[in-house]
C-alpha cells in the first residue's frame, strides 16, 4: 500500500518542534521551517532553499508541503468576486470565495465539507454534513489563493461552507495560525468567525478569551419564528443565546456583530424589526448586519426593495449601528449561504 504522507501546512511551531525533536534536528530549525510554510508562497519541498538537504529528506520521509490540490477558479461578472474550488486528500470539494471592495480584499473560508445545521435557507445545507476539515485544509484555502492573486488578502472570514463552532479546535488553530506574527501575521481584528450560535462554544470562546472577530447568525427575533428556519434552535434558545452573546461582549468588551438574513414573510416585518431593537439594546457593543436573502431554491424569497427599505428605516432608531450587506458574486453562487458543491465527485 502506498504510504501517505501527512501535510505540513497546518502544522504550528508546537508540531514542527516534534518532528524536529522526534528526527534529533536541531529546534530553530522549526522556526524556519514555520517561517517558510505561512511567509513565503511555497509550492514543493524545492523551494525550502536555505534549509539543510538532510531535513529536508527527513521531512519527505514523511510529509508532503500542501494538503489542498486547487480545481478551478470561476470570477463573477463585475470581475470583484472570484470563487475557487479546491479538492481534499479525501477526494471532497470545497469552495472558498475572494470579495474585492476598494482597497478591502475578504477571503470567505469553508470550514466543513457539507454542514449538519440544516439551516433552511443555506444551500450548503442541501448537501449534508460529509466531514470536518482539519486545520490545514482551512488555511491552505487561504495559501493557494494568496500564491494566485496579486492584491494582498486583508481579512478573513470563517463563513464558507460549514458551521465553524462545529470544529471548534481545528478552526480556532487555523486562526492562530493566520495570526501568528512569525508566519502570516494576519490582525486578529481582520479575522471574523460565524456561527450559527453554538452555544457552549461562544461560552468557550469567551472563557479562553480569543481575540478573533465573533459574529453569530441570529435570523430571527422568537424562538418559534427562528426554530423553523434554524433548528439549532431547538436545542440552543433564542434566550440561551443573547445571553451567551450578552456575556462575551461583557466579559471580551469586545463588539459582537448578529447577522440578519432577511427573509420574505419570515422574519422581515416591522414587528420583527422592533423586536430586534429591543432584544438587541440589552446588548452592549453590538452591531447587526442585515443580509437580504441570496435565492437558492423555490422555498424563500428576498423581501422586495420597499420592504427591505421599511425594515431598514425602522431599525435607524435604534442605539446600535445597523448595516446592509448586498452578497457580492450570486451571478456565480458565491454570495453568503449560495456555497455547494452540486457534484462531489470531481
Ligand atoms: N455556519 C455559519 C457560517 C456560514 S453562513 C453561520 O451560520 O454563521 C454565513 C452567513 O450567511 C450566515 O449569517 C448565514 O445566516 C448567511 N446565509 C446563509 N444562507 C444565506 C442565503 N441564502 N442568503 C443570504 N445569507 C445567507
Amino acid at each position: 500500500m502506498k504510504k501517505v504522507n501527512s501535510p505540513l501546512i497546518g502544522k504550528n511551531l508546537t508540531d514542527l518542534k516534534e518532528i524536529c525533536e522526534k528526527h534529533g534536528v536541531e529546534s530553530f530549525r522549526a522556526k524556519q521551517l514555520f517561517n517558510w510554510l505561512y511567509s513565503n508562497d511555497i509550492k514543493d519541498f524545492n523551494d525550502l532553499t536555505n534549509l539543510p538537504k538532510v531535513f529536508i529528506n527527513i521531512l519527505k520521509l514523511d510529509h508532503c508541503i500542501h494538503p489542498l490540490e486547487f480545481v478551478q477558479s470561476t470570477k463573477s461578472n463585475s470581475e470583484l468576486t472570484n470563487k475557487f474550488l479546491f479538492k481534499t486528500r479525501s477526494g471532497s470539494l470545497i469552495e472558498s470565495v475572494l470579495m474585492n471592495e476598494g482597497n478591502r480584499v475578504t477571503l470567505c473560508l469553508s470550514t466543513q465539507v457539507g454542514c449538519a445545521l440544516d439551516c433552511k435557507f443555506c444551500a450548503t445545507a442541501k448537501m449534508g454534513f460529509k466531514e470536518n476539515l482539519n486545520s490545514g485544509e482551512i488555511l491552505d484555502q487561504y495559501l493557494l489563493i494568496r500564491q494566485k492573486v496579486k492584491k494582498p488578502i486583508t481579512n478573513i472570514v470563517f463563513m464558507g461552507m460549514g458551521e465553524p463552532f462545529l470544529n471548534y479546535k481545528n478552526v480556532i488553530k487555523a486562526a492562530h495560525l493566520l495570526h501568528s506574527p512569525d508566519g502570516i501575521n494576519m490582525s486578529t481584528k481582520r479575522i471574523t468567525i460565524s456561527t450559527a450560535g453554538v452555544i457552549d462554544k461562544i461560552k468557550r470562546f469567551t472563557k479562553e478569551k480569543e481575540k478573533f472577530k465573533l459574529a453569530i447568525s441570529l435570523n430571527g427575533t422568537t424562538n418559534e419564528q427562528r426554530s423553523l428556519i434554524m433548528p439549532i434552535t431547538l436545542k440552543n434558545s433564542l434566550d440561551d443565546l443573547l445571553d451567551a452573546s450578552k456575556k462575551y461582549t461583557e466579559s471580551s468588551k469586545r463588539w459582537l456583530t448578529f447577522e440578519y438574513v432577511l427573509l420574505k414573510e419570515r422574519n422581515d416585518t416591522v414587528e420583527d424589526a422592533n423586536r430586534l431593537i429591543t432584544l438587541l439594546t440589552e446588548i452592549q457593543r453590538c452591531k447587526l448586519n442585515v443580509i437580504p436573502y441570496n435565492e437558492i431554491d423555490g422555498e424563500f424569497q428576498r423581501p422586495n426593495q420597499n420592504q427591505i427599505q421599511t425594515f431598514m428605516n425602522k431599525l435607524r432608531s435604534a442605539r446600535f449601528p445597523v448595516t446592509i450587506r448586498w452578497s457580492k458574486g450570486t451571478d456565480i453562487d458565491a454570495g453568503c449561504g449560495q456555497l455547494a458543491i452540486k457534484n462531489n465527485s470531481m
